[in-house]
Parts: C-alpha cells; sequence; structure tokens
C-alpha cells in the first residue's frame, strides 16, 4: 500500500476494531472518522436557556392575574 500523497510505503494502524494507514514520511492519515465541524454549532447555551424559559414562563400573563387585596370582610357583622 501507497500513500497517495508521497507514494511511500504506508504504516497500518490497529485501533481496536478500526484499522487505519498512516505515513510516516508526509504525516499523511487516512483516519475513518466522521468529518465533525466544531464551528457548526447547532445552538449555542444562551440559546437553549433562553428557549427552556419561554417554555415555562409561556409568554403570556406574566403579572397574574390574583387579586392581592382580597376579598375576605374584615368588617363581619
Ligand atoms: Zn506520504
Amino acid at each position: 500500500m501507497e500513500c497517495p500523497r508521497c507514494q511511500g510505503s504506508l504504516e497500518e494502524l490497529s485501533l481496536g476494531d478500526v484499522s487505519t494507514v498512516s505515513c510516516p514520511h508526509c504525516a499523511f492519515a487516512d483516519v475513518p472518522v466522521d468529518h465533525v465541524r466544531e464551528e457548526d454549532d447547532p445552538e449555542s447555551w444562551r440559546d437553549a436557556f433562553n428557549r427552556f424559559y419561554e417554555a415555562n414562563t409561556g409568554g403570556d400573563d406574566v403579572t397574574g392575574g390574583d387579586d392581592v387585596t382580597g376579598g375576605d370582610d374584615v368588617t363581619d357583622g
């Protein structure tokens, strides 16, 4: 097996069940992993918190509708 870069001899590496090859000449590595882009942030922590906050408050009445003045007659009689 030859390196696609420099056509040198590749070294085979075994990582558990996964085996890959790397080139000791040009540092080429055929790593069989998914292409994970860290720049692709699906949701930030702030957005997640805001969504959680809006879900709990409902977004309608935040002041409430209860009478704080009370309705009991203290002047009974
Ligand atoms: Zn190489």
